[in-house]
């Protein structure tokens, strides 16, 4: 039975670099705006494809805009790109896809990340981790601009969303996803369990299905990280039931 570990910001380890950026993805799907289900407007944090290029999709432009559609426009999009991305995928509002784009500065650790659900790795760091036998590691390309001679040469983790939070670690009286857009309206629980008949046996790293900004690495990628010496993630066990 492997361990899980929720993976986030080792903020002391990542602040001993300079590396900065201001970037985002190149596309999107628009959020969704006024659920014909719940009525909520909303786009989701989390679910990014780096890897995903939409680059050959005649439509392209129309996901370059971050903007909330309805309903039926949002179906159209999300059908247009379903596609090009992983089988089964949700593709929830506010999903983003192909490489980042923006300028970056400085010097990069082995991990660095973007917000809480974006971790951008160093080619030599990811290599070590794949020649050590970790599963599913998926290093996209990015596009960003550097001011300087040297760039480093980082890659962003396309981590898909699999497996979910048991039910256990949200309030027993909370409401069921809406059945039309698939929201959760609930705060991520501070100690979230993981639903073990759910877990992926295929990969060592994802995220939470439905909690996307949780992302889950087993002991083989906690060892592999701490054996290279590979700085910038702090690991918490998390329990599976
Ligand atoms: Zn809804």
């Amino acid at each position: 039975m492997p361990r899980y570990f929720w993976l986030r910001d080792d903020t002391v380890a990542t602040a001993r670099y300079s590396g900065d950026f201001d970037a985002a993805h190149k596309w999107g799907l628009p959020g969704l705006k006024d659920c014909p289900g719940c009525g909520a407007t909303w786009g989701g944090a989390g679910h990014n494809y780096p890897a995903v290029d939409l680059s050959l999709l005649p439509e392209r432009g129309e996901f370059e805009e971050p903007r909330p559609e309805p309903f039926h426009e949002f179906i159209r999009l999300q059908a247009l790109v379903r596609p090009l991305a992983p089988p089964n995928s949700k593709l929830p509002p506010g999903t983003r896809f192909g490489p980042l784009e923006g300028t970056a500065s400085g010097q990069f650790g082995p991990f660095m990340w973007l917000g809480i659900s974006m971790i951008i790795v160093r080619r030599d760091a990811l290599d070590s981790l794949q020649a050590a036998g970790v599963r599913g590691l998926l290093g996209a390309r990015t596009e960003l601009r550097f001011r300087q001679k040297a760039p480093p040469d980082i890659l962003e983790l396309q981590i898909e969303p699999r497996g979910l939070l048991h039910r256990d670690c949200f309030p027993p009286d909370a409401a069921p996803p809406c059945a039309t857009c698939g929201r959760l309206g609930l705060r991520r629980p501070d100690d979230p369990i993981l639903d073990e008949a759910s877990l992926p046996t295929d990969t060592d790293l994802f995220r939470v299905g439905n909690f996307a900004t949780v992302i889950i690495g087993t002991d083989r990628f906690k060892a592999a990280v701490e054996q290279g010496g590979w700085e910038g993630i702090q690991f918490r066990e998390l329990p599976v039931r």
